[in-house]
């Protein structure tokens, strides 16, 4: 065995195997999120769950994937017993001596992760797809199946989402799971049916029959009594004395002996204490136990919850990145998918080849992207795209198309024009970029460059298009 090989550093909290390092994490640690990247994998103390679903939410749901993919196992305690946490854990260990047991765990995981390529992506919802696709491949997940759980705001929990969505805005990755299978990323397969407050959209409800007056629940029930040798129909309290517990008609004084017999209970009749209303039919009402709404049920929001599997479109777009919804895109007026832009390049080196004209491919790469849209919000993001977008357009032809290859690499064509105008053009384009950010966002300045890339005849396009974005690298 190689268990002589774990050492342990009480003082750092860190222990290491077999040339990789791990580190000790518990709520009597000071948390250093910053510094956690930096390791190979976490062990945390699973004593106290809260402690475990805060810390699991801080790396889960950051943006730095040398965070978010962190190999996470949990020690002694019982936080796994949480069935949100047992899925985000890679593994359990009683004592630091297992480590080597969950070691290629830990050198799978990580080794995954160095296949990925990460980039920035254009919406909050793009991020969290591309996020989710990483995690899956890392973990070599296919399935992803919705938890029932008693503390999620939908009563069913998607893994790794939750702690990507504040709780009360869980009802979103209803929507972001849409995308991703209207993508082609995932199919999906019924699995139950929730129903959500008109109001928040929490689940959280709590079901009652009331009057269907005043909306009281307030209410008491009492039996409807027939007496067939008299025919009085009556509340059972018209029967009832306060002697005995025998039951007497009050109409024709006979005690009443067998039910179907000689008399009947054909219905009930609810009494309102709040408004004395008495009536048959009661409303029933779903109060937000998250913001108090009583909705009458008829009215609840009504979602279908999927179990969902990753397609191989899906693992790719792990591999690759997700910078875009196809409503982020079709928010930004006057681009175009990555895909026609792709096709429409294809065919303009067709075309060149019989007119011998002069066309050319333009990327403007945004290199602080990633800084500045860290500052100004998802919503800012798609304000200063926008605002990018048509400065772009209004100095290029209409015939020309616009396009994001990523949040921080837009690409244009400019066609049947000489290099050394396209060039031209592409200054005068970052040079009014600038002055537009300069003006429009105080303490931000964009760092920027551009160049336009004559098309050839030589290469495909889908090379020259690969060898103008890596000439940013
Ligand atoms: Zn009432
Ligand atoms: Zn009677
Ligand atoms: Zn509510």
């Amino acid at each position: 065995m190689a268990l002589e090989n774990v050492k342990i550093n009480a003082l750092k909290g860190t222990i290491k195997y077999s040339g990789r390092t791990y580190v000790y994490i518990s709520s009597n640690r000071k948390l250093k999120m910053e510094s956690l990247s930096k390791f190979d994998g976490i062990v945390i103390d699973g004593k106290s769950i809260e402690f475990v679903r805060m810390v699991m939410r801080k790396i889960r749901g950051n943006n730095n994937p040398d965070l978010y993919l962190k190999p996470i196992f949990s020690m002694n305690g019982n936080a796994h017993a949480d069935p949100l946490i047992a899925q985000l854990i890679d593994g359990k260990l009683s004592s630091f001596d297992q480590i080597p047991l969950v070691h290629d765990t830990t050198e799978s995981i990580n080794k995954l992760k160095n296949e990925l390529k990460f980039i920035n992506s254009i919406s909050f919802e793009a991020q969290v797809i591309s996020k989710l696709m990483g995690y899956m491949y890392t973990r070599s997940l296919k399935e992803l199946e919705p938890i029932p759980y008693a503390n999620s705001n939908t009563h069913y929990s998607f893994p790794f989402l939750a702690y990507n969505y504040e709780e009360q805005d869980e009802y979103q990755i209803f929507d972001l799971l849409q995308i991703a299978v209207d993508e082609g990323l995932m199919t999906a397969k019924y699995f139950d049916r929730v129903y959500l407050c008109t109001s928040c959209k929490s689940s959280h409800l709590s079901y009652r029959e009331a009057c269907n007056k005043c909306n009281s629940t307030n209410t008491n029930s009492f039996d409807i009594i027939h007496h067939f040798p008299c025919a009085y129909v009556g509340p059972i309290t018209d029967f009832t004395n306060d002697l005995d517990d025998k039951l007497n008609c009050p109409k024709c004084s006979k005690a009443l002996k067998h039910i179907g017999i000689d008399y009947d209970k054909p219905s009930v009749l609810h009494v309102c204490k709040n408004c004395n209303h008495r009536f048959q039919d009661f409303v029933v009402l779903a109060k937000c136990m998250s913001c108090r709404l009583d909705n009458p049920v008829e009215q609840l929001v009504s979602r279908e919850v999927y179990s969902y599997t990753l397609t191989k479109k899906g693992e790719d777009i792990a591999l690759r990145g997700y910078s875009s919804t196809p409503k982020d895109i079709e928010e930004i007026i006057g681009t175009v998918k990555f895909d026609t832009y792709r096709t429409v390049v294809k065919y303009e080196i067709e075309r060149i080849r019989q007119t011998e004209g002069s066309s050319n491919i333009v990327a403007i790469h945004i290199v602080n992207a990633g800084q500045f849209y860290a500052k100004v919000g998802s919503n800012g993001q798609q304000a200063f795209l926008r605002d990018i977008v048509g400065e772009i357009r209004a100095s290029i032809r209409s015939s020309d198309m616009i396009t994001f290859h990523s949040s921080e690499m837009i690409l244009i064509t400019m066609n049947d024009i000489p290099n050394k105008i396209a060039n031209r053009i592409v200054i005068d384009i970052l040079n009014l970029l600038r002055k537009l950010i300069d003006t429009n966002f105080k303490d931000l300045s964009l760092e920027i460059t551009g160049t336009a890339y004559q098309l050839n005849l030589e290469s495909s396009s889908e090379l020259q298009i690969n060898d103008l974005i890596n000439s940013f690298k």
